[in-house]
């Protein structure tokens, strides 16, 4: 396995490889790495012969009041995961390699923004339609995995690999759970002991708004409502939960039969702010009553 941290060096060894006919495949990541992105390496080493991770905490895709400086980091852990997991090439750049002092450039985005994740962190889908356009540049993969964890980020990854032309294959691989059903995630490092055994009725609650809209429930509105109180009795602070329709990512209240539906929320527990969702397919139509 080799640790690279610049641009040209990468993409010399890339090019080689590419010229022996490999395919390669890239897993952009944060660090702090857990099960949940050795799955997409997994999912990578299946789909490829080449298998690129890059590990970069993207300073543009944090506003001023999150997490940026306390985002947990082991590079040497993550160096040592990707290992075992038999990773080709590990990515390590910094901030001075990744971005000029003065930014040119910004990318807006447009429609996928507007709610979830993008209406309440300021900056957050830019910063990250930014990094991912570089990092494509730089790794040109053939293949591109990301988590349906981050649902709607794989969504403005897909559109912006639509809109910049990048050609490049993307999967989505689905939500590793600890055996509670918490989602896995860097973040939940944030927990307390007494908090991570709160948490996962994070995902329990997803599940019984699923179940309740299987069964017939026509309320939308009051069902979410008490779903969001339960978790603020139990601690919560809860930013969204609903239903959205699973393209154009905006909130749904008249969900129509044989039609597939993102149910998603987001909320913080103490220092950790907790995203999660479920895709499921709705049988019967059901007209909003708010
Ligand atoms: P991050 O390091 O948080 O930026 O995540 C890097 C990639 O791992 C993204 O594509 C995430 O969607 C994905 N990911 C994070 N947590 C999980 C999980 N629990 N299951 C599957 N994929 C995940």
């Amino acid at each position: 396995m080799q640790v690279i941290g610049h641009i040209p060096e990468l993409r010399n060894i890339i090019r080689g490889y590419k010229q022996e006919g490999k395919k390669v495949s890239f897993v952009p990541t944060m660090g702090a790495l857990h099960d949940g992105h050795l799955s997409l390496i997994r999912l990578a080493k299946k789909h490829s012969d080449v298998v690129l991770v890059s590990i970069y905490v993207n300073p543009k895709q944090f506003a001023l009041n999150e997490d940026f400086a306390t985002y947990p980091s082991m590079l040497e852990q993550d160096l040592s995961f990707c290992k075992q997991e038999g990773v080709t090439l590990v990515f390590t750049p910094d901030t001075q390699i990744m971005y000029n002092q003065e930014l040119y450039f910004s990318l807006e985005v447009h429609t996928l923004n507007k709610y979830l994740d993008g209406a309440s962190r300021q900056g957050y889908f830019q910063g990250i339609a930014l990094v991912v356009n570089k990092l494509f540049n730089i790794v040109e993969p053939d293949l591109a995995i990301f988590g349906q964890k981050d649902y709607q980020q794989f969504k403005v990854v897909e559109a912006l690999v639509e809109e910049f032309n990048h050609g490049i294959e993307l999967l989505m691989a689905p939500i590793e759970r600890a055996s509670d059903g918490l989602a896995l995630s860097s973040r939940n490092a944030y927990l307390t002991p007494t908090q991570r055994k709160t948490a996962p009725l994070l995902y329990s609650s997803l599940v019984s708004a699923k179940h309740q809209i299987e069964e017939g429930m026509k309320d939308l509105t009051t069902m979410f409502d008490l779903l969001k109180l339960n978790l603020t009795e139990a601690g919560f602070r809860n930013d969204y939960f609903g239903v959205f329709d699973i393209g154009k990512l905006h909130p749904v209240d008249q969900l129509i039969a044989g039609q597939r539906y993102l149910i998603a929320a987001a909320t913080y527990l103490g220092k950790a702010r907790l995203i999660d969702n479920v895709i499921f397919t709705n049988k019967k139509s059901i007209k909003g009553e708010s």
